[in-house]
This record gives C-alpha cells, structure tokens and sequence, in this order.
C-alpha cells in the first residue's frame, strides 16, 4: 500500500515536469517534450558531436557538390528564418548555427542533422537528388529535423523515462546510485547523436515541414514525391541504410507526401518562383 502511494506520487511529479516542458511544433501544431533538458545543453552537447564527426571522416572535395550542398541549405534555412519570425516564433531558432557539409562516401545512400542546425548529406544520396532540386527535398526534410527538434525531443523521452525509473527506485527503498547511472546515461546520449533513430511521427512530420520549407524556398514542392519514387526504384529489394530503414514505407510516404501537396504548392506560388 505504502509503496504503491510513493510511485503514485513519483508518476504525478514526472507528469506535472512533463507538461511544464511541453512545447509545440511549428505549422503541425504537435506538442512535444523539449525542456526537461534544456535546448541550449543539446544544442552544446550537438555542435561538439558534429565537429567530432566532421574530424573523423572525410569531406567531399568535389567543389561543385560542395556548393551545391551549402547554397540549397542556406536558401532552405533563410527561408525557414523569414517564415518563422512572420509568425512570431523566430526564437525556436535560438542558439542554431546552420552548417551543410558533404561526406565524401558513396555507398551511403543518407543525410542527418543533428539539433541546432547541424546539417550533413553523403555523397551517396546525390545520384537520387540528381540536382538542386532533388537536394532540396532532403534538404528540406532534415532541416525540419532541427526547427521541429526531433532530436531534443528524443532525447528528453529518453531522460524523463530514466528519471521516472529512478524516481520510482528511490521511493520504493532500491539501491540509490540509480539516480547515478541516470547522469551517465544521460552524459552518454551525446556520444550518438548522428545515430538517432526517429519515429514515424518524427519522419512524417519532417516530411511535411520540409515540402513547406522548400516550397517557401522557391523550389517547386511536386519534386518530393518523384525524388521518393527515384528512392523506391533505387533501392530495388535490399534493406537500405538508417535513411531508409527509420522511415515509413516508400508507398506511404508517397501517398501522404501527394495528400500534402496542394498546400505547399500554395507557399511555393506565393514565394514568386
Ligand atoms: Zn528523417
């Protein structure tokens, strides 16, 4: 009786933190755990991450994908910038600093970004982009990523379920260095960020923002779906890399990419393009 009041108690204080954290996403309007551990720690704990990587690996020397790579996602982020101070949310963008680089390596067929803006495409993924407007929709996609703050989000659902254990462990009398192992593992979510894996909600949702990003942009929205076709075709029987595998199925995402279109065709025809 005792000790199912103490996790009780310990439940109700997780869920009152978890709504005090709660913030919403951008033009879907999904509310999202995000502060329990702050935007600024992650974004810190990122721009390290993503150095780390950078380092360790060799960029592409290929001046002319190099370029191309920067010029869609500095052209997607100003557009994201202007969008989100119209609408009076700019401080979502708080702490980012934008990098689009290139990994020379042409058997992996991906892009992440990582929290804060962090942006990187292998080489692999250009044969399917094919072109400025084919990295565009990915562009779009991992950039959503960042605004939406998938990567924040993930991480506190990871930290908040710990605490919840560890809260739990503590007032039902258990061994107290829980609370201990908690901070490792939170100190060692840093070490994977690049390897997150999102949820379909995430991917969806980044779907969605990035056919309005890269429509505000100025890059005509219909290429997704046909750059999702070209992905399908491509990667014709075998299990594809993290790109493929995290992400909903090539049909679904088609279908739902075409179901959205309408309306990011309407961005696009506003930005003058
Ligand atoms: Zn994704």
């Amino acid at each position: 009786m005792k000790k199912i009041s103490k996790s009780l108690i310990a439940s109700i204080l997780l869920l009152v933190m978890i709504t005090w954290a709660c913030t919403k996403v951008p033009i879907t309007g999904r509310r999202q755990l995000t502060g329990v551990i702050g935007s600024e720690q992650i974004i810190g704990m990122s721009a390290d991450a993503y150095k780390q990587v950078l380092d360790s690996i060799p960029l592409s020397n290929n001046q002319e994908q190099v370029a191309m790579i920067k010029r869609v996602g500095t052209k997607i982020q100003k557009a994201v910038e202007k969008y989100l101070t119209d609408n009076g949310s700019a401080s979502l963008l708080d702490g980012f600093n934008w990098e689009f680089n290139l990994i020379d390596n042409d058997s992996t067929v991906n892009a992440w970004a990582m929290p804060g803006g962090k942006v990187a495409f292998y080489t692999g993924i250009l044969p399917i982009c094919k072109d400025d407007l084919g990295v565009a929709v990915v562009m779009g996609h991992e950039v959503a990523h960042a605004v939406a703050k998938h990567g924040q989000e993930r991480m506190n659902q990871n930290y908040a379920k710990q605490i919840g254990l560890s809260i739990g462990a503590i007032a039902l009398g258990q061994d107290p260095t829980v609370s201990q192992q908690m901070v490792f593992r939170a100190v060692g979510i840093g070490t994977d960020l690049a390897l997150l894996k999102y949820s379909r909600t995430h991917e969806s949702e980044a779907d969605e923002l990035g056919l309005t990003f890269m429509a505000i942009a100025g890059y005509d929205p219909s290429e997704a779906p046909k750059f999702w076709e070209r992905m399908s075709a491509g990667s014709s029987g075998q299990a594809p890399p993290e790109f493929m595998s995290t992400h909903p199925s090539h049909e679904t995402r088609i279908n739902r990419l075409n179901a959205a279109l309408p309306k990011a065709l309407e961005y696009y025809e506003a930005s003058g393009k």
